[in-house]
């Protein structure tokens, strides 16, 4: 089998007719046959024939290969953004009376869907912390508990959580288990070789990498997934085949773009650590993270996002994005171009003071998506800011 970077580039379309080098875009909304039996054999799923881009499509099958191949799992599923393969999974795996367990430091959208949408279906939940020990864990599951979820690491407080540990209590309990791979990429973590069922992507981050397109991708264990393509394929989450193209050019890069925004954000990170406007910094693969050990022992590299806690909370964080030369302002991450972010004040903002710390966002906390820019010009930004 060829190495990931190698099957990140060469996982292709069947050359067409035309013989062009790069992978063609298959914008089309359906597909013809060529007879009456051939139609009757695709939609009695008697062939693997295109029939609907709702159902499948070429470019977005390509994308989705891709992301199987570099997860190593069985299946996959692209869908139009990282909710609707967080939602699809939920609502195909999940029936009236299941209770779902997750840890509370997740995505917003994510905690709605969890604690706003599935209680309307009468499916339950609970949460425990991303410092839960392996007992917590054991005695957050019930006997009705049909799934466990986590991210790590997390947004925007980048705690780590153990997916190995997590992963054996799953299984000993035959529960399903998905990780949620955004921050980390595949390239950096695979969830599956540490016991994870399904993997969903919002592959709009660092999949995509340059900030253009939505999209989302679900791959693991095949009879599940298979569950989730129905789900999908009734309900119409389908990724578009134009952003399938780009997310699967944009895998191709994925290997030398995310060494390039570690090695420029573990630079950020030791530049920053003791620099005296910061209370904290985080960064996972700094001694100082306090859940560095689980981190090098699940990860290749710290990712691309460096966190701190400014001296002087909610108007220190707000003074220190107005003073931003370069640093973009913008509510997305994993981009070329690096973001600055204040969650206190703006994704965050909604919630009370106890549910922020519950999840470690303190009122001074800034996140910092380092990008592809020098290093030292992401630096110099950031260092003329604080000061
Ligand atoms: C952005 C994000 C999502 C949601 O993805 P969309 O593509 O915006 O729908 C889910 N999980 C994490 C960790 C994210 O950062």
């Amino acid at each position: 089998m060829p190495h990931q970077q190698t099957q990140a580039i060469r996982i292709q379309t069947q050359r067409t007719n035309e013989m062009e080098h790069s992978t063609p875009m298959f914008l089309t909304s359906s597909f013809c046959f060529d007879n009456a039996e051939e139609m009757r054999a695709a939609f009695a799923d008697e062939s693997d024939d295109n029939i609907y881009s709702r159902f499948s499509n070429p470019s977005v099958q390509e994308f989705t290969d891709k992301m199987v191949a570099l997860e190593g799992a069985e299946a996959g599923y692209a869908t139009a953004s990282g909710m609707s393969a967080v939602s699809g999974s939920f609502m195909a795996i999940l029936k009236q009376g299941d209770h779902l367990l997750s840890c509370n430091s997740i995505f917003g959208s994510t905690h709605t869907v969890i604690a706003k949408y599935l209680p309307k279906f009468g499916i339950e939940y609970s949460y425990v912390s991303a410092n839960a020990t392996e007992a917590d864990w054991k005695a957050a599951i019930r006997p009705n508990t049909k799934l466990i979820y986590l991210e790590t690491p997390t947004n925007p407080g980048l705690e780590i959580l153990d997916i190995a540990m997590i992963g054996k209590i799953a299984k000993e309990n035959k529960i399903i288990f998905i990780v949620d791979n955004c921050f980390a990429t595949p390239v950096n973590q695979k969830p599956i070789d540490f016991g994870a069922d399904l993997v969903v992507h919002s592959a709009t981050k660092w999949i995509d990498g340059q900030g253009r397109v939505l999209g989302g991708v679900v791959v693991g264990k095949k009879e599940l997934v298979k569950e989730i393509y129905l789900f999908c394929r009734s309900t119409g989450p389908a990724l578009s085949p134009f952003n399938a193209w780009v997310l699967s050019k944009s895998l191709e890069t994925l290997d030398v773009r995310m060494e390039r925004h570690a090695s420029n954000a573990l630079y950020i990170a030791q530049q920053l650590e003791n620099h005296p406007a910061i209370q904290t910094l985080r960064y996972p693969f700094l001694e100082s993270h306090p859940h560095y050990n689980i981190a090098i022992k699940q990860m290749q590299n710290g990712g691309g996002i460096v966190c701190f806690e400014l001296k002087g909370g909610l108007e220190a964080g707000r003074n220190f994005l107005n003073n931003l030369k370069m640093l973009s302002m913008t509510a997305n991450l994993g981009d070329t171009r690096s973001i600055a972010s204040h969650p206190a004040s703006t994704t965050h903002a909604k919630l009370s003071d106890a549910e922020r710390a519950a999840v470690n966002i303190t009122a001074g906390l800034i996140r910092i998506s380092v990008g592809l820019e020098h290093r030292d010009d992401i630096l110099n930004d950031i260092l003329q800011a604080l000061n």
